[in-house]
Parts: C-alpha cells; structure tokens; sequence
C-alpha cells in the first residue's frame, strides 16, 4: 500500500556526501533500513580546515587576486523537546504526549492520533532530558569553531512561544551553572580560543520589533538601519553599539544589561518578550598564521620570503544568535487584538523567513530576502555563505500539536537550505608590519653588533701589527745600538793598544839612547821636535826593511817558480822552499804590522803633541811632517767616523775623538771639510754638555782652528758659538782652556768677509763676544792676554773697514764696552806679542775722528805718540804717525800740548 510506505525524501540536490543526510518522512519505516542509518554527528566533518579547503593565496606574493573556495555547508537543524511543565503535568495528565523522541535514530514522530504517527528525521534531535551542556556542544559548537576559524555562524531557535527557545540560548545560570545558555557557552568558548594581545572580540545586541532594530546596549539607538555592501552584500549595524569583550564577566554584564532593556522596552511598548527578535551579534577577530619569517639567510631573502613566509592573517568571524519571535504569531495575530497591520508588522519578519526558506528548500529563483529586516540581517545564514545551526523547539502538549507540527515543517524545510561556507580573511596588514618592524630592528641590531664587531677586530689587527712593528724596531734600534757600541770599544781597544804599543816602544828608543820626552800637564809625554824626526826615521828604517823583505819574498817566489817547474828539482827542495817561503811571508807580515803600528803610533804622538799648541796653528811656521802625520791618521780611520766619535758617550773615547779633531781642524784643508760633516755642532755640543775641562779646552782649540776659515765664522755664529764660547769663557779657570776661548773669539773677531763686518761685529757683541773677551783678562797669563788682545786689535780692525765702507756710524764699540782703558795699559806690555796687538787697536781706533775725544781723554793720544815715535815695526810707526796727523782733533790736541810727531 502507497499509504504505508510514504516517504517523502528531501530534495537535496547538492547532496552526495554520506554525511549529508536527508531528511525523510516515513511511515512505518523499518529501523533496520540501511539508508536510515543514524548520523554519526551533528558536528559536520566538513569543518573548514579539511582538506578540500583552500586558503587563498595572498595577493602580494603570487600577483594574482584574492580567491576564495567555498564548501557546501546544508543548515543544520536539531530539534530539542521541552519537559512538560506543571500546567501541562495537570492539565495533560491522561493524555500522552504529541510527539515521540528517537534520539538514537534521531528520529521524531509526531502522533496523528492514537494509530498513526508521522516520522522526521533531524540532524539531532534532543529530548526533554538533554543537558544545556549537550545542547551547546550538538548545536552551537561547530558553529562557534567555525567562527573562530573565519567563518560567519548562526545559531538560530525557532518554536513556538513557551517552548524554551530563550531557555535554550539565553540562559545565563547565573543561580545554577549547568543551565548556562548557548549565548554564555558560545563566548567562554570564543575567550578560551583567542589569545588577548593580537585577538578582540565585540558584540552588539538588539532587539527586532514592528521592523525597527533597538540597541540593546543602549536604547537611545531605537531606529537602527541595516547596512549592505552592494559589492559583497555584506550587512553591517554601523549604529549599534559595538562593546570590545574583555571577559566573561563583562559579557554577563552586557546581556545582563541587554535584558533589562528588553524588558523595559518591551513595558515601553506594551508588549512581551515572545514578539520580538533578540540578536547577539558577536565578531571574532583573530590573528592566524604568520610564521616567523627566517629572515637570516642573506642570500636571496626575497625567495626565501616567498616560498617558506607563511604572512599573518585575520579572520573575521561573525556569530549571530537569533532569540526569534514565537512561531505561533503567524496564525494568531489577530487573536491578541492588535489592529491587522500591526499584527503583519509585527510576524512581518518572521513570515518572511519562513519564505525565503521555503524558496531556498524549492531551489526557487527568487528568494524574497528584502522583504523585512530580519531576512536581510540573515542573508548570511540561509543561503549565504554561513554556518548555520537552527534549533527548533517544541513542547510536549497534545494541545499545541499543530504549532508543533508547523514548527517541525519548518526545521524540515530549513534542512533542505544549503549555504556555501566561506572563510572570512583577509591580510594582517597591521600584525605584518608590526611582526616586520621587530624583525628589521632585530636585523638592524644584529646588523650593528656585526659591525662593532668587525670594527672590533680591524681595530685589535691594527694595533697588533702596530705592536709588533714597534717590536721589530725596538729590536732594530737595540741592535744597532749594540753594534755601534761594539764598534766603539773595539775603535777605543785598538788606540789604547796603539798608545801601549807606543809607550813600550818609545821607552825602548828612550833606552836605546833617544832623548826623553817633557810630561805634559796631563801626564802625556810630549814629543819635541827632534823626537817625532827620530821616530820619523824609525819609520823609514822599517819602511825600507819591509821593502827589503818584500824583494826577498819576490826573490824567493821567481826561485819557488823555478823549482816548480817541470824538470825541477826534487820534492824535498821544494818542501824547503816552501817552508821559507812562509817563514819569509810570515815576517813580512808581522813587519807590515809593526810599520802599522809605528805609524798609527807616531801619528797619536803628534796628536798629543799638537795638543799643546792646537791653537799655534795660526802662527806654525812649518810642522809640515806632522801634518802629513795626521792626514794619514785621518785617511786610515775616517773624517765622519772621528766626528761620530765626537758624539760617544764615553769620556775617554770622546776626549781622543776631540783630540783628533782639533789636530785636523789645524790643517786649512780640513777646516771646511769638518763643518760640513757635523764636527762643528758636535764640538759645541761638547762645550755645552762636559763639565770636562780638558774637553772643553780641546773642544774649544778646535773651534778656534775652525774659526780661522772665514766661511766658517758666520755657520759658529749662526749655530750659538759666540755664547757658548762666552760662557766656558766664564767657568774656565784653567789659562790654557781661557787661551784657546780667547783665541776662538779672537778669531771670530778677525772675520774677513767685508759685506758682514758690521753685521757679525754687532752679533759678536750681543751675544757677549766682547764682554766674554775683555772678561778674560781676569787671569793673567801673557798667552791669554796675547789672545785677548789680538781679538782686541781684530775687532778694531773691522771696525775701522765698516766705518770706513760707510755700513756703520758712531763710537767704537771697545769704547763703549770700556775696552779702551786695557788698550792703553798694555799698548807698552812686556809681551811683544801683546804690545803689538794693542798698538794696532789703537791705530785702527784712531782713525776715526768719533773715537777721538774718547781716546784723548783715555791717555791714548800719548801711547799714539809713542807709538809713532818707537815702535820697533815700521808699518805700525808710520800708521800711527799719518793717523795723528791726519785727525784733526788729535792734531789740535797735539799743539795745544805742543807734541811733535
Ligand atoms: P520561549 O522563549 O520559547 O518563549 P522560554 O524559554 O521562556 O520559552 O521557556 C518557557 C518556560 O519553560 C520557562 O519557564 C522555562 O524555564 C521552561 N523551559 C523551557 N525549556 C525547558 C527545558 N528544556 N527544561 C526545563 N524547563 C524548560
Ligand atoms: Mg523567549
């Protein structure tokens, strides 16, 4: 019979998944049909993160715009069946209930009357037993999941007033905790699954009356519009209060706030709670992915970025939870005695869903979803691209079977309404740059320390090759340094053994008959004349004894050369030869030496012998052996190797370095030659550095000698002679060491280049030349005074060729440093050495006329007079009688006091 077996098969098109199943009426349909197998779950296994959901790829990397896949995702609809309540225990008590559950084949039947039933299957159906708990986690937690994935969701009861739909979502359990609501259930999830610091989440509230949309968070917003993105078709509430949730506790606030202004605008109104829609809306935003990039592979970073960088991206999920308005409304409007149109405004909403889901179940081509706020506040969640979980409720009551049976319908035909799940996300944009911003400062931090590093590193090369460098010439100057010392005492060794070699000898030649040197002041024998001639012959003697041997040696060689050879005689012969031969060599070697020595010996003697009379070089009248001597001395040992030695810091070595140096300085060919080498900065440097007076008084003989070549006397002015001489010329006491200062700046005082006469005239006399000199006269010794006046009779002597040239003017300067009164006390000296230089000042003095006052009033007119009267030297006599000839002052002097010249 057709009756029996009526089932009606819901017309799932898209519908192959096993999951998936239809929802069918049966009569009397055997439990055991295979196609009637229970649903292993509410829960889709179609969750979004199954494999055949693909992330879309972000724009920025492959170029390509953003895509989403979408899956199918039918809306899910449970039925869930309130106990009967104590009016219906009474009331219905001998009555059995309309419907019966089957929970276990998620079945529902719904009594036609006592023999006939009709059967629904759902995708859950919960009896009046089932656990607020169960209800959340059948119902509400796929869809909450989703959302927290990125999917819109909604939660939906639809059920006749009384029913527990507000029971089923609302509740807060406030007094007991197991009868939490979906609403509170739903968030403790959401909070639990987001992390506070990149994830928020908001929710606005509202109430949906007569087509108008009240703000539950804040009823000053009564009329608030709905939104629609033409391009996406989006709705958003851009007036509705939207309350970033902090916690749990702050949400239980805000529906707790929401449902006193549900009740007070319902008072308001005069109107219940069962006519209108409540809506939570709640936005999940959460942050997915974004893997840290590895950013420290430098080699190609933007690949590296591409293929490995998982960006940061947001989800937005959106979860409604629609409280509806009592189904019962559409039938029963005008029951309650509202005017006919109020009462279409008020189930206007509700009718119009029952509608769209109709079209939606029939696959119609229009789906009337404009036609009131509410199906345009869920264009998402029926046929849009939402998860959907849809609760119907039902009472037990035989007397509500038909609001019961209307509700059933329309669970039935919202199972048939098939959404297309769509992921809500898009590019952290923010959460990107954040996570870049870190990773550059990371990077540039890395980036920096690198660098100190580096600098770090080229800093400590630097300066340990700097170290080393320093090392190595450390090590190069202590060597050098060594070795100069080395040479030094060998140089030092082999003139002592010189000076050895010569006492023993000369002891020998003393014993063997030869006349005994005078001990100088030093304890050094002096060598007269006669001596060095001896020593000189010595050396001849030995010269021609090695030439002797050397014609021996050459004898014996043609001899040897014979025998060798061929047809000559015997080995024996030859052996005989040789031996003499080398015998012979052998002396002339040791004769060659002793010539060497003789040599170096006598040159040594002359040295010291010249010492004695270093400055007398300027008036030697022929010592020309000796100079010989120490031209041979000089070319065996080296100019700049005797001036280095100069410099040595040993005083024995500098004292025969000095020695050396004055004898050569006596020779005019060297004088030259030693200022050129440095000698004459190293012999000022000795004046200056040695307490040593004997170093001081050789020195100065030197400089003295120097001192007679006239290009030299501006380079010892030039390089602070004048008041070096000046200051020994202080300190000596010594008259020989005041000789030879009174020499030098005698000399100094004589120069002869014309064009400077004035000029180191005036430099002599600043830097205390003059002063120095007259200062002298402080010892008596007719040698230092003999100097003194010979710088005396120098200075004047330029003088009067400056005065004459016209390049100076005035007074004498003798006479104004008070020289004058000395002239004229030695002008008549004993000293005929002394007498001459003094008479010469005088005349030079006098011939000019601006001294001549002076010179009369000093006493010198009477010396002038006598001068040109006795003077044994007849240039002196004859310049001092034109002189006070010609002056006129003299001249008048003289016939006032009736002198005749
Ligand atoms: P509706 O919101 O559908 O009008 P309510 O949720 O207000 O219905 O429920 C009406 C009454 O029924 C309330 O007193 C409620 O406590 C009770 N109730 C509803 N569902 C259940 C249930 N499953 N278990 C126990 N009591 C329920
Ligand atoms: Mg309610």
């Amino acid at each position: 019979m057709a009756s029996s077996s009526n089932i009606y098969r819901n017309n799932n098109n898209n519908n192959n998944n096993n999951n998936y199943r239809n929802a069918i009426k049966i009569e009397r349909a055997p439990a055991s049909s295979s196609n009637l197998r229970a649903s292993s779950s509410f829960k889709s296994k179609l969750t979004p993160s199954s494999s055949n959901v693909r992330r879309s790829t972000p724009a920025f990397i492959g170029g390509s715009s953003r895509h989403d896949d979408s899956v199918s995702g039918r809306v899910r609809v449970a039925v869930r069946l309130r106990p009967r309540n104590a009016e219906e225990s009474v009331a219905d008590a001998d009555f059995a209930d309309c419907v019966e559950l089957q929970p276990e084949v998620k079945r529902l039947k719904l009594r036609k009357n006592n023999w006939d039933s009709d059967t629904y299957e759902f995708d859950e159906v919960l009896t009046e037993f089932a656990s607020q708990k169960r209800v959340y986690e059948v119902v509400a937690k796929p869809v909450v999941e989703s959302v927290l994935e990125g999917y819109n969701g909604t939660v939906m009861a639809y059920g006749q007033t009384g029913t527990g739909k507000t029971f089923t979502l609302g509740r807060l359990g406030d007094e007991d905790t197991s009868a939490r609501g979906i609403m509170v259930r739903a968030m403790e999830d959401i909070l639990e699954n987001i992390s506070p610091e990149t994830d928020s989440v908001s929710v606005s509230y509202l109430q949906l009356y007569m087509e108008s949309i009240h703000d539950l968070l804040n009823p000053v917003n009564d009329n608030i519009s709905i939104v629609e993105d033409p391009k996406t078709g989006d709705v958003s509430l851009p007036g509705a209060t939207l309350v970033e949730i902090g916690g749990q506790q702050s949400f239980m606030e805000l529906l707790r706030i929401g449902e006193a202004h549900r009740i007070a605008a319902n008072t308001k109104l005069n109107t219940e709670s069962s006519r209108s829609h409540a809506i939570l809306m709640v936005h999940v935003k959460k942050s997915v992915g974004g893997k840290e990039a590895d950013f420290s592979c430098d080699n190609d970073s933007s690949s590296h970025f591409g293929s490995n960088y998982d960006p940061p991206m947001l989800r937005k999920g959106k979860l409604v939870v629609v409280d509806l308005a009592g189904s019962e409304r559409i039938h029963k409007s005008g029951s309650e005695g509202h005017m006919l149109e109020e009462a279409k405004s008020i189930n206007l909403s509700l009718s119009a869903l029952g509608k769209c889901i109709n079209a939606l179940a029939e696959n119609s081509a229009h789906v009337p979803v404009r036609d009131s706020k509410l199906t345009r506040l869920l264009r998402d969640s029926f046929g849009g691209t939402a998860r959907t979980s849809l609760i119907v409720t039902i009472g037990p009551s035989p007397r509500h079977r038909a609001e019961t049976s209307s509700t059933i319908s329309f669970g039935q035909r919202a199972m048939k309404v098939e959404n297309m799940l769509r992921i809500k996300e898009e590019f952290d944009y923010k959460s990107l740059s954040r996570r870049l911003e870190i990773q550059l400062d990371k990077l540039m931090a890395d980036n920096e320390r690198q660098q100190k590093a580096f600098d770090y590193e080229v800093d400590r090369i630097k300066s340990e090759a700097q170290d080393r460098i320093s090392e190595v010439e450390t090590n190069c100057a202590e060597a050098l340094e060594r070795e100069k010392r080395k040479c030094q005492m060998d140089y030092m060794e082999s003139i002592k053994e010189l000076e050895e070699k010569w006492m023993s000898n000369y002891q020998k030649i003393g014993k063997n008959g030869f006349t005994n040197g005078t001990t100088s002041r030093e304890g050094n024998v002096g060598f007269d004349r006669a001596e060095i001639i001896e020593l000189r012959n010595l050396l001849q003697n030995e010269s021609s004894m090695r030439k002797a041997a050397e014609e021996e040696i050459a004898n014996l060689k043609s001899q040897l050369h014979q025998f060798t050879n061929p047809g000559a005689g015997g080995n024996s012969c030859i052996l005989e030869l040789h031996k003499m031969l080398e015998e012979e060599t052998h002396k002339r070697k040791r004769l060659e030496e002793e010539v060497l020595v003789l040599q170096s010996q006598l040159s040594q003697q002359t040295l010291e012998a010249g010492q004695s009379q270093v400055t007398h070089s300027q008036f030697r009248d022929g010592y020309d052996g000796e100079g010989a001597l120490m031209t041979n001395l000089h070319e065996q040992v080296g100019l700049q190797k005797i001036l280095s030695l100069l410099e040595s810091e040993d005083p024995n070595i500098c004292m025969h370095a000095v020695k050396v140096v004055a004898n050569l300085a006596a020779e005019e060919d060297n004088q030259e030659r030693i200022v050129k080498a440095g000698g004459l900065t190293s012999l000022l440097m000795l004046l200056r550095n040695f307490d040593d007076e004997t170093i001081c008084r050789v020195a100065a003989g030197a400089i003295a000698n120097l001192a007679m070549n006239e290009a030299n006397q501006e380079i010892i002015m030039a390089e602070g002679g004048i008041s070096l001489l000046a200051m020994t010329a202080g300190d000596a006491e010594d008259p020989q060491t005041l000789r030879m200062v009174a020499g030098a700046i005698a000399n100094l005082c004589g120069n002869g280049i014309l064009d400077c006469y004035h000029r180191l005239q005036m430099r002599l006399r600043s830097e205390g030349g003059i002063k120095a000199l007259l200062g002298m006269v402080r010892c008596r010794h007719p040698d230092v005074l003999c100097q003194v006046a010979r710088g005396i009779a120098n200075f004047a002597k330029c003088e009067s060729r400056a005065s004459a040239q016209g390049s100076r003017r005035g007074r004498s300067l003798l006479i104004e440093d008070g020289a004058l009164s000395w002239i004229v006390q030695n002008a008549n000296s004993e000293s005929s050495h002394i007498r001459r230089h003094t008479e010469l000042a005088l005349c030079h003095l006098a011939q000019h006329e601006v001294n001549a006052k002076d010179m009369i009033s000093g006493g010198a007119l009477w010396e002038l007079v006598r001068i040109s009267r006795d003077c044994s030297r007849d240039d002196i006599r004859s310049l001092a009688r034109s002189t006070l000839t010609s002056s006129p002052t003299f001249y008048a002097e003289m016939r006032r006091l009736r002198i005749e010249v």
